[in-house]
């Protein structure tokens, strides 16, 4: 776990996502972080290895608890969200099935939202209930019913915005205020926004959770989790950590570390990009809907604008014919992965009921407003002018084979 002194509070947050959390993990006059390998750290003074080990002097002691590398790439995180303390795990799961695991007890309730992640939502409905935990799952964005499940009395009320896939939005300052109404842990899942675009933490939530593998991480190479909060909390969490051993790799630390490094120019262009394609996506006749924060016809834009700085790099939208439209126009796309993944610098597509839904059926799908032809664009850093051409292609082609079907 980290918790160390502010870095530069006045520093913007590209100097920060530059700079931030490095400097006393620099050896040998090294300019970059050093991936440390060790799985345990070695004293030959007796009472200064029992004073690491018992948590009374700084240091490293055995690699499931703290590793260099790991800690650098914590304290970063901790900076760019504005937390007391920050602790990591091996996956963005990882961190969210460790903090409900902390967190909760038989008999304890938790208030969500239907479409929070595909894994998070098999949490609450297969997991936790195994515990004894009534799980309580209300319509995103519906606010009032939100409020009223939170005011029933509740221990942690777990927010996820912008959703996957169709982006919707809650209001985080709103419902933290209902949460601690009743003395209720506000947990946000931030991985959608990324600190860059938005702080749940200054919008008064408890703890900030982000899947590092996405925008973070940045390149579709590493795996990791992190969250962020006060010492108290964290140190809660990093305990149960520890000891349950869903630890961040060194290297993926690495990894994750020097993507952060270009975070802002990355989420940027990023929230540019993906406002020209979802106003271009607007204007095809072969789409039925649009989903993204940044379009006044977001049903929740006004929140958006509030509590966010940039609508964020994924957007989605129903091709017309479902499915089979899909399965003709996502293969034609150029400058897309066709894969799960999401917030890398390339372009990924993929239609939800193979990625964010894929465990749920046709009916679950439709009941949480996911239509069969959503595709998901998580928008890469490719010059827009491309991506939309890609698409234009795809989409006469799309018109081309209709045009077919039609005339015979
Ligand atoms: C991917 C994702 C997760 C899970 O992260 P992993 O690193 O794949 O375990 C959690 N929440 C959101 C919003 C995600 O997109």
């Amino acid at each position: 776990m980290t918790k160390n002194n502010a870095f530069e509070p006045s520093a913007g947050i590209g100097t920060k996502s530059v700079w931030a959390g490095e400097k006393e993990f620099l050896v040998h006059g090294a300019t970059q972080v050093p991936v440390v390998h060790s799985v345990s750290f070695g004293y030959d003074d007796m009472d200064e290895w029992y004073e690491v080990a018992i948590g009374k002097r700084a240091g490293h002691i055995y690699g499931r608890n703290t590793n260099p590398t790991v800690q650098a790439f914590e304290e970063k995180v901790r900076i760019l969200e504005g937390a007391e303390a920050a602790t990591s795990f091996s996956t963005g799961m990882a961190a969210i099935s460790n903090v409900l695991y902390t967190f909760l007890k038989p008999g304890d309730r938790i208030v969500s939202i239907k479409d929070s992640y595909g894994g998070t939502n098999k949490i609450f409905t297969e997991f936790l209930p195994k515990l004894n935990v009534e799980v309580v799952l209300c319509n995103t964005g519906d606010h009032e019913a939100i409020e009223r499940e939170v005011a029933k009395g509740c221990q942690l009320l777990y927010l996820e915005t912008p959703t996957n896939p169709t982006v919707k939005i809650t209001d985080i300052e709103r419902m933290a205020r209902a949460g601690h109404a009743v003395n209720a842990l506000v947990v946000v899942d931030n991985t959608f926004a990324t600190p860059i675009n938005q702080n749940p933490l200054q919008l008064g939530a408890d703890i900030v959770l982000h899947s590092a593998t996405k925008f973070l991480g940045g390149h579709a190479d590493a795996l990791g989790g992190v969250i962020c909060g006060s010492a108290e909390l964290v140190e809660q969490v990093y305990h149960y950590r520890e000891i349950n051993g869903a630890t961040l790799d060194p290297m993926a630390a690495y990894l994750l570390l020097r993507g952060m490094k270009t975070l802002k120019l990355r989420v940027r262009q990023q929230n540019e990009s993906a406002l020209k394609i979802a106003q271009f996506l607007q204007t095809q006749e072969l789409v039925d809907a649009v989903f993204y924060p940044g379009l006044e016809t977001h049903l929740h834009h006004d929140v958006a604008k509030r509590q966010m700085r940039g609508s964020g790099g994924i957007l989605s939208f129903a091709l017309k014919d479902g499915m089979d439209s899909v399965r003709h126009f996502l293969p034609r796309l150029k400058y897309a992965n066709r894969a799960a993944n999401l917030g890398a610098v390339e372009t990924i597509v993929g239609p939800a009921r193979t990625t964010s839904h894929v465990e749920c059926t046709p009916e679950e799908r439709a009941a949480v407003g996911i239509p069969e032809g959503l595709v998901r664009y998580s928008v890469g850093i490719e010059d827009v002018e491309d991506l939309i051409e890609d698409l234009q292609q795809a989409f006469d082609h799309l018109k081309s084979l209709l045009g077919q079907t039609a005339g015979n």
